[in-house]
């Protein structure tokens, strides 16, 4: 499909092939910065989930039965093709999801990386040789593949949380049954060319266009081994609660968060203010990793507000394409209300307000781009309380809290970690003491250390505690997600125990 939107509306890719599927409704892909239609879309059914599924379990055996490196072969090619068409497919990521172009670039960097690290794993030892209590018996522990494993993915990282999951997947012997989210099908439709292209045989892979109804298929059928899903907490840990009651089933669900960055007495201010801008308004607020809440010693907190302020009065809102962007549009109307009514909350609840750009001013608002679903930075103040919904409420969007803490680095994590969520946060603090004792005590998955609180390495786990996951991170520790452990011992003397 490439660069040039087509009239016609894209199908499913099931069983190695292409198909509009069981249902005659469609859905269209729209580009948030300028309201215009991308591409069309078959909205995909119960009927056609069960027929990936139905071509996914029929693959597997034969899939199972190849080498690990055989397997890496087919993920080697769709490497390639991420890097060939690196810049083309980061330009679709930011005309569909609206972050500014540097960021859908990263995007699909961020999956040949991991591609690469799933692929170049088949080569790795898998498993482990222990010793044994018994003289003359070997003890090992086997992995194999789990079977058919559903993938759904989020909107806002359209090409590398797929391959998070389908990568490693696929590396280990497992078939796959993919919906991308309904905001991002252009990309879903890409990812499944290259598939297709690299001769990923059949029923391996296969890709739903479709809802949350189509995901919710995936997740009820009994053929469905392990659920990975990332999104929302809502959508999973409603998830997880109905893989919860099946035996054998799996769910690894990756949430959001409503994280934080502790800036101390001891912080260098300059790195704290740009952390700060980076983590709360890139992606428009939009990341799972994006701080909400920016929890600032008093000594420096004068100082720091000041800055923070100026700053976030200064980001360029604008179109995503434009060299120069800070920020692109939040993702859809929907968003755009949920967003408001976040300011709202924080309002109500006694939020005083220092930069309120919601409401972007319409000289600010691209030429071409009326239609488009723009917000601006909203920064306000407000006195900790452990009751309040704003600090505790994932908002998604540029929205953020400054609160003041008085006294030792305790307190600041005592604030910290009073969220249901734990995600990601950060520290920014010269003290190494203060450094350590935040990555020992934060409730969280994700620590950085004078950084912003974004950014993901695929070699490392990826994922949070609490409301934010439950245990099976993504990235590199998927592979307790897809595989079952087999304890293997044999007996090589001649006499049997
Ligand atoms: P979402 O939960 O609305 O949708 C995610 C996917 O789930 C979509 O494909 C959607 O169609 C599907 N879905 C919806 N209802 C379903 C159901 N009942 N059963 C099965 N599938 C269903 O999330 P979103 O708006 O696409 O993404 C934003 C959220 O994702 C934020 O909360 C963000 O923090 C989170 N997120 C988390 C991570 C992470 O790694 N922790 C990464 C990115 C985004």
């Amino acid at each position: 499909m490439g660069q040039q939107a087509t009239e016609r509306s894209h199908g499913h890719y099931i069983g190695g092939e292409w198909t509009d599927g069981h249902g005659s409704e469609t859905f269209e892909s729209e580009n948030p910065a300028t309201g215009e239609t991308l591409a069309k879309f078959r909205r995909g059914t119960t009927a056609d989930v069960e027929t990936a599924l139905e071509a996914a379990d029929s693959a597997f055996e034969e899939w199972r039965s190849l080498s690990y490196i055989d397997r890496a072969e087919y993920l080697w090619d769709i490497y390639h093709e991420l890097r060939d068409r690196h810049d083309e497919l980061g330009e679709i990521v930011t005309k569909e999801c609206g972050k500014e172009l540097s960021e859908g670039k990263a995007d699909v960097t961020e999956a040949w990386h991991m591609v690469e690290w799933a692929a170049g794993n088949a080569r790795h030892p898998h498993g482990d040789v222990v010793p044994s209590e018994v003289a003359g018996k070997d003890a090992y522990m086997r992995r194999k593949p789990r079977g058919v494993v559903g993938c759904i993915t989020p909107w806002n990282f359209p090409v590398a949380i797929p391959f998070w999951h389908m990568a490693i997947a696929l590396v280990e012997g497992n078939v796959v049954v993919w919906k991308p989210a309904e905001q991002t099908p252009w990309c879903g439709q890409i990812i499944a060319e290259m598939m297709a292209d690299a001769g990923v045989p059949e029923g391996v892979f296969n890709m739903i266009q479709g809802f949350g109804d189509a995901g919710a298929a995936i997740v009820d059928d009994d053929r469905v081994d392990t659920v990975l899903f990332t999104g929302s907490a809502e959508v999973g840990h409603g998830i997880a609660d109905a893989v919860g009651g099946e035996p054998g089933k799996l769910a690894a669900c990756e949430m959001g968060g409503k994280n934080g960055i502790v800036i101390t007495e001891e912080a260098d201010l300059e790195t704290a203010v740009h952390s700060a801008v980076v983590s709360s308004f890139k992606t428009t607020g939009q990341r799972c990793v994006s701080s909400e809440r920016l929890i600032v010693h008093t000594d420096v907190y004068d100082e720091f507000k000041t800055r923070f302020v100026d700053l976030a009065t200064d980001v360029v809102v604008g179109d995503p394409l434009e060299e120069g962007t800070f920020m692109g549009p939040a993702i859809e109307a929907a968003h755009v209300e949920k967003i408001r009514e976040h300011n709202d909350l924080a309002r109500q609840e006694g939020a005083n307000v220092l930069v309120d750009r919601f409401e972007l001013p319409d000289e600010e608002i691209p030429d071409g781009h009326e239609a488009g679903h723009w917000v601006g930075p909203f920064v306000y103040e407000i006195e900790y309380d452990s009751e309040l919904r704003c600090l505790t409420e994932e908002c998604f969007g540029p929205h953020v809290a400054l609160i003041e803490y008085d006294g030792g680095i305790e307190r600041a994590l005592e604030i910290h970690n009073d969220t249901p969520y734990g995600l990601a946060g950060a520290i920014i603090s010269e003290d190494y003491r203060q450094l350590n004792h935040f990555r020992d005590r934060a409730e969280l998955g994700l620590a950085y250390a004078n950084l912003p609180c974004i950014g993901a390495e695929v070699q490392l786990p990826f994922g949070g505690v609490k409301k934010s996951g439950n245990g099976y991170p993504s990235a590199r520790e998927a592979i307790e997600a897809v595989t079952e452990r087999t304890a293997w011992t044999m007996n090589n003397s001649t006499e049997i125990e």
